[in-house]
């Protein structure tokens, strides 16, 4: 059988752009606009720059480029617009255009090469390079050199943007199968991840201990690889569809009620995987399939009856929405109803808080500035809620609130929900 032609997927279809109606109501819900106060930065600004490439009428060239590299691709235009602009997928198709079209510089090549098609994949090298990572900060090394102010501006900024390395990490769950406590209610699959499994082993471990507690037996898969959701971000379709492949054959056909993520940004993709495979005979039915499986776990716990084992947590938190999880996914209530379900736990709403932190997978690494900015302003409103910790559902967005609380709160800790709800579990005295 020939190769399934994929080009007219990787580019913004036309019937996807002649939704936009030029309204402006999505406007105020753009970060980038509400910082530059650009048109051209704006969801309206991008989807006219999309239409005048599609129909010929300008080039993909820098300006174009740049404006929608600048994009955090957070969606927060698709929840504000009333016409269905489903904004998530033109960007990643205009990415996809643009990566075809551009030929890039030959270190570009290879960093964006060893990062998306070596790195990210591959259990060895992320093994690899937690370790280094982790060698510099149990050494003292990362302290030393931050005390001692040899950073200059810029990389102060990427090195609070560090994502941690904890130890062991959680690839050596992989293959294990985790019994439920009590009777087995459901028979589910965890994904790890990919950085995750070196940065939030712990998140890990709690997500699968909230999970056994809840009737769930916990398959860890070997065969399944990163989501790919990085690469269809940066506009790497080939590789996505490459690593969502694996993850398919492995996981579909297992006899899992769900595939669980505390991930928002890869649930957002993983629930898309149909939008990468579209009119494929081989893997057009199957990504249905597998979509239709991908849970978020904040959604898959809220929609059952929770083990009612829950020990008091006595502290005030802010929820900080995932941009993946509330306009990606239109996850918003099950978060909050499962912190509202923890004992002695209070939820203090800050305003805008399903307006991005400025993570956006690795945004913030590209476009530190702008990444920056957005955070500044995210802090004065978790810092108005005056809560102990600030809570949210995606371990980038932890990252970079992270470096927003020890920049400009007072080093309030970030957690996950499922961390609150281990935690709970834990205080827990019969
Ligand atoms: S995805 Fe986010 S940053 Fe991009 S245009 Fe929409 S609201 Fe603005
Ligand atoms: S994306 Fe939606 S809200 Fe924004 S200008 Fe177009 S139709 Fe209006």
């Amino acid at each position: 059988m020939a190769a399934f032609d994929f080009i007219a997927l990787d580019k913004p279809r036309q019937s996807d752009l002649d939704r936009c109606v030029h309204c402006g109501l999505c406007l105020n819900s753009c970060p980038t606009y509400r910082e530059l106060g650009i048109e051209m930065d704006s969801p309206r600004g991008r989807i006219y720059q999309m239409n005048q490439v599609a129909r010929g009428e300008a080039a993909i060239g820098p300006s174009y480029i740049e404006h929608i590299d600048l994009c955090l691709a957070c969606r927060g235009c698709e929840s504000a617009c009333p016409s269905g602009v489903q904004y998530g997928r033109l960007v990643e198709a205009a990415r996809a255009e643009i990566e075809a079209a551009t030929p890039r510089p030959w270190h570009e090549r290879l960093v964006r090469h060893v990062v998306f098609e070596r790195l990210l994949p591959s259990r060895f090298l992320l093994r690899l390079a937690g370790r280094m990572l982790w060698l510099v900060q149990a050494s003292g090394l990362q302290k030393m050199i931050r005390s001692l102010g040899l950073l200059p501006g810029r990389m102060k900024d990427l090195d609070r943007l560090a994502p941690p390395a904890e130890m062991p990490d959680f690839f050596s769950s992989y293959g294990r199968v985790f019994p439920a406590e009590g009777s087995r209610r459901h028979k589910v699959a965890l994904l790890g991840g990919c950085i995750a499994n070196v940065s939030f082993a712990r998140l890990n471990e709690a997500t699968v201990r909230v999970l056994t507690k809840n009737g769930c037996e916990v398959h860890v898969p070997d065969g399944q690889t990163c989501c790919g959701a990085l690469h269809v971000h940066a506009g790497i379709r080939d590789q996505a569809r490459k690593q969502a492949r694996q993850n398919m054959d492995a996981l579909l056909g297992q006899g899992f009620d769900a595939l669980i993520t505390n991930a928002a940004g890869c649930g957002s993709t993983l629930k898309e995987y149909h939008d990468l495979f579209e009119g494929d005979p081989a893997y057009g039915a199957k990504s249905h399939e597998f979509s239709k499986l991908v849970k978020d776990v904040n959604e898959f716990l809220a929609a059952m009856e929770l083990n009612p084992n829950l020990g008091p947590v006595r502290r005030t938190v802010t929820y900080q929405d995932s941009c993946h999880l509330a306009h990606g996914q239109k996850i918003r209530a099950q978060p909050r109803k499962l912190l509202q379900s923890v004992p002695g736990l209070t939820l203090k709403e800050m305003a805008g808080s399903d307006i991005c932190c400025g993570s956006a997978g690795i945004y913030n690494v590209l476009h530190t500035d702008m990444a920056m900015g957005i955070l500044e302003k995210k802090m004065a409103n978790v810092n108005r809620t005056g809560a102990d910790e600030v809570v949210t559902a995606n371990p980038g967005c932890m990252i970079q609130l992270r470096a927003g609380t020890c920049q400009h709160g007072s080093g309030q800790p970030v957690k996950h929900v499922v961390e609150i709800l281990d935690e709970s579990y834990a205080a827990f005295r019969s």
